[in-house]
């Protein structure tokens, strides 16, 4: 991982770090004349929703063919109809499209390819390199070896070309039962890798394909298909992650055989690990159905939908998988890279505003009653060029709970009786005191102002604490949702039990949270920085017109922490 000190950034603002691995297997491979023109693929399965880690192999895999003038394709590995479903196809061309990978409008699908596959299994079979097999699983289980002992030959490893095409053909029109008969590639039962050792290539299954229908009852294995389905597109570089390294041999055994001019080479590498927080589709599914999230869009999940949802943007994304570089070791990124790679995508571009979390009453006992003023205030102070916009400033203001307190300890500057502070864009005020209720609590605090500060600018004196407010008369009510991490990874990821260490405090809701007029009609996932609380924007889903509903996308490097 790069050490933020060591970023570079290009003329465009991007980060820039020297060639990675596959980068300089691509120059190797157009300086020998190898391939003139690069085709990458995503291959999802369309059978959960993405998450960052398959974030890192789009934008690997879209980069590259940018960066080498080449084409991207993204297609579906739907050759396992029993896990798949169109709902899942939907929302990864979303994601997809979301984070800027250009697919050029057309989604492939491997079961278009079920033809090619097909032919290319007879072809196997006429070459004498195929074979139908009517073994049991188990049987071919045991058959198969160990990985210190050479698996033991079928006894229907030598049957002739024409009974292993009739039976193929058989198998293809429905004649056995599912499960009955496999079709294998004949190698070597006696290779060191296991996945040569005459692997699976075709099964029996009688399962409704959402694109074929009923057409097949046989379906090709991924190991087979895989290969065939990059080398039909085109694809020349195959990139895929470590789990494959030993399956390689298998995938140029597929398209040498198959005999494609010009076929794909196969290069892994590792996937990308976050702390405290749960990647890989099996466990997010897991969450979802356990109840332990709100769906597969909670924004404390790091899938796509979730991230798009709580805020973060593709810019951060990109910038947090170029710090994370591509390599070969496994190793897990920091996810304080990740909040890093937002808080610097929103800082020139997030309109600064006044929100805030846990309000109590201000009144500005010498502000006359009923009146109310316009202040200019500054967008962003951060960008020169985001220009002004008008706050409103009245007797009754709503400020931070956590501003104000009765005895405070030494190098606290904000609110307390006889102190001045500023409120931030508006005016120094005083604190006189405050009013409480039967139980204690304090309800309203009251303060005097100084007409000479318009602006918060005083030239004979200064103040210690500058603190943010809201008008009470015109602001906005909602709902703010603050997040931590799923997972507390400082006591460890795992209970005792094996079960996952779930952070109790991973959502805070802030159910009564005032914001600036001027949020009244904020758009969803559009950020905006409150001053001194972090970056927020407005939840796509739960958000309605008479409640808005608030995200917290990243705090600010010292941001309000809500007492618990
Ligand atoms: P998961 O491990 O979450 O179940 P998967 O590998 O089963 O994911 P696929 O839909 O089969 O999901 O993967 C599509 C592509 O995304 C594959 O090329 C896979 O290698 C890649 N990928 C999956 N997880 C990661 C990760 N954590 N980092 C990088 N690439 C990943
Ligand atoms: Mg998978």
């Amino acid at each position: 991982m790069a050490d933020t000190e060591e970023i570079k950034k290009n003329e465009e603002g991007e980060v820039k770090t020297s060639k990675n691995f596959i980068e300089q297997i691509i120059d190797e491979d157009l300086a020998e004349g190898k391939y003139s023109k690069i085709v990458t693929r995503f291959p999802p399965e369309p059978n959960g929703y993405l998450h960052i880690g398959h974030a890192k192999s789009i934008l690997l895999n879209y980069g590259l063919a940018k960066e080498y003038g080449g084409v991207f394709n993204l297609r579906f590995d739907d050759t396992n109809p029993t896990k798949e479903k169109t709902e899942f196809v939907e929302s990864i061309a979303k994601d997809v499209e979301w984070l800027g990978a250009d697919f050029h409008g057309d989604i492939y699908f491997a079961s278009d390819y079920f033809d090619n596959m097909y032919e290319i299994a007879e072809k196997f079979i006429q070459k004498g390199i195929a074979y139908v097999d009517d073994s049991t699983a188990d049987e071919i289980r045991a058959m198969r070896g160990t990985l210190t002992e050479p698996g033991v030959n079928s006894p229907y490893r030598d049957r002739s070309v024409e009974e292993n095409l009739q039976l193929f053909r058989d198998m293809r029109d429905g004649k056995f039962e599912d499960g009955s008969k496999v079709l294998r590639a004949k190698i070597d039962m006696a290779s060191p890798n296991i996945n040569m050792r005459d692997p699976i290539i075709y099964r029996i299954a009688r399962m409704y394909h959402h694109n074929t229908g009923d057409k097949w009852c046989i379906y090709p294995m991924y190991d087979f298909a895989h290969p065939i389905e990059d080398a039909v597109e085109g694809v020349t570089h195959s990139i895929c992650t470590l789990e494959f390294e030993d399956h390689r041999p298998l995938y140029d055994w597929v398209v040498r055989e198959a005999e494609f001019k010009n076929p794909p080479k196969q290069i892994e590498f590792s996937k990308l690990y976050l702390t405290n927080v749960v990647t890989g589709k099996r466990y997010i599914k897991k969450l979802v159905e356990d109840g332990v999230v709100d769906g597969w869009d909670d924004p404390r999940l790091v899938t796509l939908a979730a991230l798009r949802r709580r805020g973060f943007t593709p810019e951060s994304l990109k910038m947090f998988m170029e710090l994370a570089g591509v390599s070969k070791s496994q190793s897990s990124c920091d996810y304080a890279m990740l909040e890093y790679c937002i808080r610097e995508d929103l800082k020139p571009k997030a309109p600064r505003v006044l929100g805030v979390l846990d309000p109590v009453k201000l009144i500005i006992d010498n502000y006359p009653e009923g009146q109310m003023e316009s202040l200019p205030i500054d967008n962003n102070s951060d960008d020169p060029n985001a220009g002004q916009r008008e706050i409103t400033f009245s007797r009754e203001l709503y400020i931070e709970r956590e501003d104000f307190m009765e005895e405070p300890p030494k190098k606290y500057f904000r609110m307390f009786p006889g102190n001045e502070v500023r409120l931030k864009g508006a005016y120094f005020a005083k604190c006189t005191g405050c009013v409480k209720d039967e139980n204690g609590n304090v309800v309203e605090i009251h303060a005097t102002y100084d007409p000479e500060t318009r602006l918060g600018d005083c030239a004979t004196r200064k103040v210690k604490g500058t603190i943010h407010w809201v008008n009470a008369l015109d602001c906005v009510d909602a709902e703010v949702r603050l997040y931590e991490n799923l997972i507390d990874e400082e006591k460890g990821k795992l209970n005792e039990d094996g079960t996952l260490n779930f952070n109790p405090n991973s959502l805070t809701v802030c159910p009564n949270a005032k914001l600036e007029k001027s949020l009244a009609n904020a758009e969803p996932t559009k950020a905006f920085q409150f001053i001194r609380n972090g970056y927020f924007c407005v939840d796509s889903k739960d958000s309605k017109e008479d409640k808005q509903v608030w995200n917290r996308i990243v705090g600010l490097k010292s941001s309000y922490k809500p007492a618990n």
